[in-house]
C-alpha cells in the first residue's frame, strides 16, 4: 500500500508539529556531527592562549568545547582578571588545585580530570604548553583513548632539569595532534621520531602572535607610575629563583642595569615568595617591583619598555613581537630562531654578562625584518584542523 503524504504536510497543527520535527532532527544530526572537546588550562599563559583558540572554536557550530581550569594559578591577576580581561568564557569545572609538589599536584589533577572525561565523553583532549595542567590532562585523556591535541608542540630546550621540558617530550610523545608554532618545532618532532601512531604534525604558527595582534589594540597602561624609558623584567623559572644562590645573584645583577636603565618588574607570586625567603628588601630596592598586571596592562608595558629582561618564554615572543629586543636570563630557550635573528641574547644568570648584553641591546637600532612563527591566524588553523572530521 502506497501512503500518500502531502510535503510539507499541511492542515490544522500538522505543519507546527513537522516544523518542529525538523528542529527536532536537525538538532540531532548536529550533534551527531559535533566535536565535542575538552580543554585543560591551568597557568597564566595558557589562558592568554586560550582566549584566541577558544574563540576560534566557539565560530566553529561543529565544536562544543568544555573548559577545565585546574587551579594551578589562582591569584586574581594571574588567573580572572586574564578571563576577564580577554573575555573567555568562565570554566565548566574549576578544581582549585595548587601549591602542591610536582607529583601531588599532577596526580590530584588527572584524578579530577578522568572524571570529568568520564562525564562528559569528549572526542578530543585541547592542552597548551607545557606545565602540569597540560600533562595531566594529555596523560588522563590518554589512558581513557581519547585523542590529544597540544598546542605549541615541539619546543624544546635541551635542559632536563627543567620540569616544563619533562612535561613537552611527554605531553608530544602521546600527543595526536600537534600544533607547531614553528617550522623548527615541526623539524623537532620529525627528528625525533617519536610519536603516537597516526599522530599528525600540523605547522600552526603560534596562539600567542595571535594574541598579541588582538588584543594590542586594547592595551592600557598599570596602574603604578612608570619612568619615561625601562627595561620591562619577568623572572619566575624554578631553576632561577628556588636556588638562593641563583637568586642573589640574578636579583644583584638587575640592581647593576639599573645605572644604564630603570627596571619595572611586575613581580610573579612564586618569586615574591622565594625573594622573601633570602629576606631581600623590595622596598629599597632600585628594582621598581609591581603586582602581576593583566595582559592588557603587559601588552602596554612592553610597547613602552626600551628593553626586556626575562626567563620567561612568552615574554620572549612578545617581546620581538613588539619589536623590543631582549636579554634571556637563561643559557638555553626553546625560541632559537630569535637568537638566530639577533633579536634575543641568552645571558644566563652571570651579573656580568646580564649587565653586557643589556649594554649592548640598549640603544640598538631596531631592525626586525624576519617574520616568524606563522601568520597571525595559528587559532584558526586549530579550530579547523579540530572540526574537520578524521578519516
Ligand atoms: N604576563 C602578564 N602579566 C604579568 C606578567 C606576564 O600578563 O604580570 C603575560 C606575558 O605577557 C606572557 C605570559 O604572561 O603573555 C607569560 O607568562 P609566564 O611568564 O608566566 O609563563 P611562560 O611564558 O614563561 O610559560
Amino acid at each position: 500500500m502506497e501512503l500518500l503524504v502531502p510535503y510539507p504536510p499541511t492542515g490544522p497543527y500538522i505543519s507546527e508539529i513537522y516544523v518542529l520535527l525538523r528542529h527536532f532532527l536537525t538538532i540531532k544530526e548536529l550533534s551527531k556531527h559535533t566535536v565535542k572537546i575538552v580543554t585543560v588550562l591551568g597557568a597564566r599563559p595558557q589562558f592568554i592562549k586560550a582566549a584566541v583558540v577558544s574563540r576560534a572554536l566557539l565560530q566553529h557550530t561543529g565544536i562544543q568545547e568544555v573548559i577545565i581550569h585546574t587551579g594551578q594559578h589562582f591569584d586574581h591577576n594571574m588567573s580572572q582578571l586574564f578571563f576577564d580581561q580577554m573575555q573567555i568564557r568562565q570554566p565548566d569545572y574549576q578544581f582549585g588545585i595548587h601549591g602542591l609538589p610536582h607529583g601531588a599536584l599532577t596526580g590530584r589533577m588527572m584524578e579530577r580530570i578522568e572524571e570529568v572525561l568520564l562525564a562528559e565523553k569528549p572526542d578530543w583532549m585541547l592542552v597548551y604548553g607545557d606545565t602540569d595542567s597540560t600533562l595531566a590532562g594529555a596523560l588522563a585523556a590518554k589512558k581513557l583513548h581519547i585523542r590529544v591535541a597540544h598546542v605549541e608542540a615541539g619546543l624544546r630546550s635541551y635542559n632536563e632539569a627543567m620540569p616544563e621540558e619533562i612535561n613537552r617530550i611527554l605531553t608530544d610523545r602521546i600527543s595526536d595532534l600537534l600544533f607547531c608554532p614553528s617550522e623548527t618545532a615541526v623539524n623537532q618532532l620529525r627528528n625525533e621520531g617519536r610519536l603516537a601512531r597516526d599522530a599528525r604534525i600540523v605547522m600552526s604558527g603560534d596562539v600567542m602572535k595571535d594574541a598579541a595582534a588582538r588584543f594590542a589594540p586594547l592595551m592600557k597602561a598599570p596602574a603604578a607610575p612608570l619612568p619615561d624609558r625601562f627595561s620591562l623584567c619577568t623572572f619566575h623559572r624554578a631553576e632561577n629563583v628556588d636556588n638562593p644562590q641563583i637568586l642573589k645573584q640574578l636579583l644583584h645583577a638587575l640592581e647593576l642595569t639599573c645605572d644604564t636603565l630603570p627596571v619595572v618588574c611586575p613581580l610573579h607570586p612564586h618569586t615574591r615568595k622565594s625573594m622573601e625567603t633570602i629576606g631581600y628588601p623590595t622596598e629599597k630596592s632600585p628594582i621598581r617591583f609591581i603586582e602581576p598586571v593583566g595582559y592588557l596592562e603587559m601588552l602596554y608595558l612592553l610597547s613602552h619598555s626600551t628593553l626586556v629582561i626575562t626567563d620567561s618564554g612568552g615574554l620572549q615572543k612578545e617581546a620581538y613581537y613588539m619589536h623590543k629586543y631582549c636579554v634571556t636570563l637563561r643559557n638555553e630557550t626553546e625560541w632559537t630562531e630569535l637568537i638566530d635573528c639577533g633579536y634575543n641574547r641568552l645571558a644566563g644568570t652571570e651579573p656580568d654578562i646580564i649587565l653586557q648584553s643589556v649594554n649592548d641591546l640598549y640603544g640598538k637600532v631596531p631592525g626586525f625584518h624576519t617574520e616568524l612563527y606563522g601568520d597571525g591566524h595559528a587559532a584558526e588553523v586549530i579550530a579547523r584542523t579540530i572540526a574537520t572530521p578524521l578519516p
